[in-house]
């Protein structure tokens, strides 16, 4: 590991502050990622600005009746929240579906927005790979590609956002809240990640030395039925092969409110838009569910090793759709 310069932050401003001042700086949060990514050689940051001290640890109900994450809220505490438990159970599920207890305990709300891809050509910088190194080429695509993305990938880049959490909080509508040089301001959780286009480097759309600070759940979404369902090798401790946020509103026999994300299929949270405006208005039914979702995933391109991704997907959202579903056919 290179050596680097430490410093810890006490508040917001100061975190920015000591970044713009320090370049080649990273933000410090849980460490769960970013220190295992300096040990591999893959983040050679040259300085670290610990934000793990700062009052960003609570989780808030606003005036509004949504509720506030602050940034350094521990993916532990946040599944076990009993609001969240109560009024956005896919998030919680999500969270419980990722990692293993003891990082869970460590793993930052914010932090877990900003994980790398574990794509293994990333992690050994004895291979290609754009998104390391800027024109190397990218080793997976005629490589292992098993894990790999089937929606939106790009020559240069075809890897998998590996975040449970971030997918429950497309579905749900919530929002990203960053502070930078420039002042607050939020971005939609599904607008947070991005495809990787010819900059594959680029994982969100992040400005430079914005600080995460929090992560807002509306209202709009408080008290829906919603699910997070995760497939993968073993049954904990592993990345998902493919999964499914969802949450539905069924209101007179019709679907009044439809959020569907996929994790593990593409560069970010793949919000499924074209499945919830073809699900919004239709009676919930196993074929309004079927045509929806083959809609959606009439956009895969598979690799040569990652078909199985686009039928397990499948099987995988209509599932949680008919669960979703059923207390109001009973
Ligand atoms: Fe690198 Fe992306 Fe290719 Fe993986 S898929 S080797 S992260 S460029």
């Amino acid at each position: 590991m290179k050596p680097f310069d430490y410093v810890r932050a006490s508040t917001v401003e100061e975190a920015t502050a000591a970044y713009a001042a320090l370049p080649g700086a990273r933000y410090l949060g849980g460490g769960t990622n970013l220190v295992d990514l300096m040990k591999l050689g893959v983040e050679q940051p040259l300085a670290l600005v610990d934000v793990s001290r700062l009052p960003l640890d609570a989780v808030e109900e606003l005036p509004d009746g949504s509720l506030r994450v602050g940034a350094m809220v521990r993916n532990s505490d946040l599944a076990a929240h009993p609001v969240v438990r109560d009024r956005y159970p896919a998030l919680s599920q999500a969270l419980l579906a990722g990692a293993s207890g003891q990082l869970r305990n460590v793993a930052t709300t914010g932090g877990n927005l900003l994980q790398r891809t574990h794509c293994p050509y990333f992690q050994d910088v004895s291979k290609p790979c754009n998104k390391r190194e800027p024109g190397s080429g990218c080793g997976a695509r005629d490589g292992v590609h098993r894990d790999h993305a089937v929606l939106g990938h790009s020559p240069q880049c075809i890897a998998t956002h590996p975040s449970d959490m971030a997918v429950a909080l497309a579905a749900l509508d919530a929002r990203i809240e960053l502070y930078g040089s420039e002042g607050a301001r939020s971005l939609a959780a599904a607008d947070f990640h991005r495809l990787p286009g010819d900059r594959p480097e680029q994982d969100t759309e992040i400005r430079p030395g914005e600080l995460i600070t929090g992560v807002v759940l509306p209202t709009a979404t408080a008290g829906l039925p919603s699910v997070y369902r995760k497939a993968r090798d073993r049954a904990s401790y592993a990345f998902a092969l493919a999964s499914v946020a969802a949450v539905l509103r069924v209101s007179d026999g019709v679907v009044a409110h439809a959020g569907l994300a996929f994790g593990a299929l593409a560069h970010r949270p793949w919000r499924a838009r074209t499945a919830e405006q073809a699900l919004t208005g239709a009676a919930p039914t196993a074929a309004a569910f079927e045509r929806a979702v083959d809609l959606e995933l009439a956009a895969a391109r598979p690799l040569r090793d990652n078909a199985y991704k686009v039928p397990l997907a499948r099987g995988l959202a209509l599932d949680v759709l008919t669960r979703l579903a059923e207390p109001v056919r009973i």
